[in-house]
C-alpha cells in the first residue's frame, strides 16, 4: 500500500522553508529498513522495500501528498552566532499519521544541496549514516527520547570527503524537526508573527495540553523535557558532541548525531569531537551548556511571553531557574536507579559521586562498571580494588534492588570502536557487524551471551580518540 503523506509545516508561511525537490541519485539500493519503526508509524514495510518505496527513500520519487521542503533555522555554533543555517543536506518530505493518531515527520538526510548548504554538497556518505542509524536506534532502545532512523539507502554515487566514499541517505523520523535555532531565526528578525505561528505549531505537535499561545508554559515544558533528556545522557555516559542551539530540539529529543560518542573509561572532562577544541561540550559540561541553550530559547520567546518587557524577562528567568532543581531530581532518578536505590537523599548523592570519583581515578569503564555491579564483578574494573571495596560495602548496606539496576544499566552500548569497525567493514561491502550491532542494541538491557565481544571495552589499539562531524 502506498503511503499517504501530508505536510503541515508546509502550511506555515513560506519564510519558514524553501520548497524544493531532492536531487535524484543514480542507483538507489536499500541497505537497511527498520521494519518495527515503519509499522509503528503506520507505513507498509513491504511497500517500503518495493522499487517505489526505495525510490522514495532515495528522494527519486515522491509519495502521495508529500510537499518536500528544506527548513530554515539559525543557531549558535560553539557560542558564535550564525543568522542563517537551515537544512543544508536534508529535506522534509512531509508527515505520516500513525495508527495511534500521532504525526511523524519523514526527512531524508543526504538528499542533495539546498539554499542552506553554504559550502557543503548536501550529501552524506555511508559512514555517518551508519553511525546515526546505530546510535539513534540504540538510544531509542535505551529509553532516551530521540529522532529515529527508518532506513538507509546507498545512492550509487560517490561523495568526496578526505577520500571518495559511497553516498548514502538516512531516513530520519521525528515528532518534529524544530530546534531552539528555529525560534532564534525569527526572533533575530523581530518577526513576532512568525514566532507566534511557530509556537502554536510546536505546542500542537509536542505539548498539546498547553494553550496554543502559552509561550511561558512552552518554555517551562521544554526546560523540563531537556533537563530529563540530559540526565539520561549523563546516566549512559553519552556525549552529544555538538550541542549548538540548532541541534537542540524543542520537543526534548536527542537530534543530530554527528561526533557523538559513548564514553569507555569514565572521566567528566571527556571530549571526542575533533572540532570541540576547548571542551565546550565535554561530558560534564552538558547540563550547564544546555542551560545556556535554553536561555537562547527564553530570550527568543520574550516578545510572546508578555508586552511588559521587564515582567517577561522575570518570568522567563524563573522558568530557566527551574532547570537546576528539575535536573537534580532527574539526575537522582537516573543514578539512584543505576545503584538500585528506590529513594535517597544527600548521603546517597554522595554515594553516587564517590563511585564516579573512584571510577575516574581508576579510568574504570563507565558502562561495564555499572553493569557489573549486578553480578558483583565490578571490582575487576578498578586498579585500586580496595578503594572500590570500601565504597561497595557502604553501597551494599543499602540493599540495592537488582531488578531496578538491570533496567538502568545496559549490558550493551554502541561503542565507538565497534561502530568504526562496522563502518570500515561496510566500506568493503561486509554488513554483518552493522546488522549484528543493530540487532544486539535493540535489546541493550538483556544479557546476550553470544555477543559478549560487543560488551568489551576497546583495547588500546582499538580506542577511538576522536570523532568527526561527518559532513
Ligand atoms: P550539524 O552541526 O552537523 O547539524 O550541521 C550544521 C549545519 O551545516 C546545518 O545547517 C547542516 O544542514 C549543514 N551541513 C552539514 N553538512 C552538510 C553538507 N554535507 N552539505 C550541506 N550542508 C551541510
Ligand atoms: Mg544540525
Amino acid at each position: 500500500m502506498t503511503p499517504q503523506f501530508d505536510n503541515s509545516y508546509a502550511r506555515l508561511p513560506e519564510k519558514f522553508y524553501t520548497r524544493m525537490q531532492a536531487e535524484p541519485v543514480s542507483a538507489p539500493k536499500l541497505l537497511k529498513l527498520n521494519s518495527d519503526l515503519g509499522t509503528q508509524i503506520g507505513l507498509d514495510t513491504d511497500w517500503l522495500q518495493s522499487e517505489d518505496g526505495v525510490a522514495m527513500l532515495a528522494g527519486n520519487k515522491l509519495p502521495n501528498g508529500a510537499d518536500p521542503l528544506a527548513q530554515v533555522y539559525a543557531g549558535h555554533q560553539f557560542g558564535g552566532w550564525s543568522p542563517r543555517l537551515g537544512d543544508g543536506r536534508a529535506l522534509l518530505l512531509g508527515e505520516v499519521a500513525a495508527p495511534d493518531g500521532s504525526h511523524w515527520d519523514i526527512q531524508l538526510k543526504g538528499s542533495g544541496p539546498t539554499p542552506y548548504s553554504r559550502a557543503g554538497d548536501g550529501r552524506a556518505w555511508l559512514g555517518p549514516v551508519i553511525r546515526e542509524y546505530l546510535v539513534s536506534e540504540a538510544m531509542a532502545a535505551l529509553n532516551v527520547p530521540t529522532t529515529r532512523a527508518l532506513a538507509v539507502v546507498t545512492t550509487g554515487d560517490t561523495v568526496l570527503r578526505e577520500d571518495r566514499y559511497p553516498g548514502a541517505i538516512l531516513t530520519r523520523v521525528a515528532s518534529s524537526h524544530v530546534r531552539v535555532g528555529t525560534f532564534q531565526y525569527f526572533a533575530s528578525q523581530q518577526d513576532t508573527e512568525a514566532l507566534s505561528s511557530l509556537l502554536s505549531f510546536c505546542i500542537k505537535r509536542h505539548y498539546a495540553h498547553l494553550k496554543s499561545d502559552d509561550a511561558l508554559g512552552f518554555l517551562s515544558v521544554v526546560v523540563d523535557a531537556q533537563a530529563k533528556l540530559v540526565s539520561k545522557w549523563m546516566g549512559l555516559g553519552f556525549i552529544h558532541g555538538v550541542m549548538n542551539t540548532d541541534n537542540c530540539h524543542v520537543g526534548g529529543l536527542t537530534i543530530d548525531y554527528g561526533p557523538c560518542a559513548f564514553m569507555d573509561a569514565y572521566h567528566p572532562s571527556k571530549v571526542f569531537s575533533s572540532i570541540d577544541q576547548f571542551g565546550r561540550y565535554a561530558y560534564g559540561a552538558q547540563p550547564e551548556i544546555l542551560v545556556w541553550n535554553l536561555a537562547q530559547l527564553a530570550s527568543s520567546l520574550l516578545p510572546l511571553i508578555g508586552e511588559n518587557m521587564n515582567a517577561a524577562v522575570e518570568q522567563a528567568q524563573d522558568a530557566l531557574h527551574a532547570f537546576g532543581p528539575l535536573y537534580t531530581e532527574a539526575w537522582k532518578q537516573v543514578f539512584f536507579a543505576k545503584l538500585g536505590l528506590t529513594e535517597g537523599g544527600e548521603a546517597e548523592i554522595t554515594l553516587v559521586q564517590d563511585l564516579l570519583t573512584t571510577m575516574s581515578d581508576n579510568q574504570a569503564d563507565f558502562t561495564r562498571t555499572f553493569r557489573r555491579l549486578l553480578d558483583g564483578t565490578a571490582r575487576d574494573e578498578f586498579v585500586d580494588r580496595t578503594a572500590f571495596d570500601a565504597w561497595s560495602e557502604n553501597w551494599q548496606a543499602r540493599q540495592p534492588d537488582i531488578t531496578l539496576m538491570s533496567q538502568a544499566n545496559p549490558a550493551f552500548i554502541p561503542r565507538n570502536h565497534q561502530i568504526e569497525a562496522a563502518i570500515q567493514n561496510a566500506l568493503k561491502d561486509d554488513f554483518e557487524l552493522f546488522e549484528r550491532l543493530s540487532d544486539v542494541l535493540s535489546s541493550p538491557f538483556s544479557e546476550q551471551p553470544d555477543h559478549e565481544d560487543l560488551q568489551a571495552a576497546p583495547l588500546d589499539q582499538e580506542r577511538v580518540a576522536q570523532t568527526f562531524c561527518g559532513t
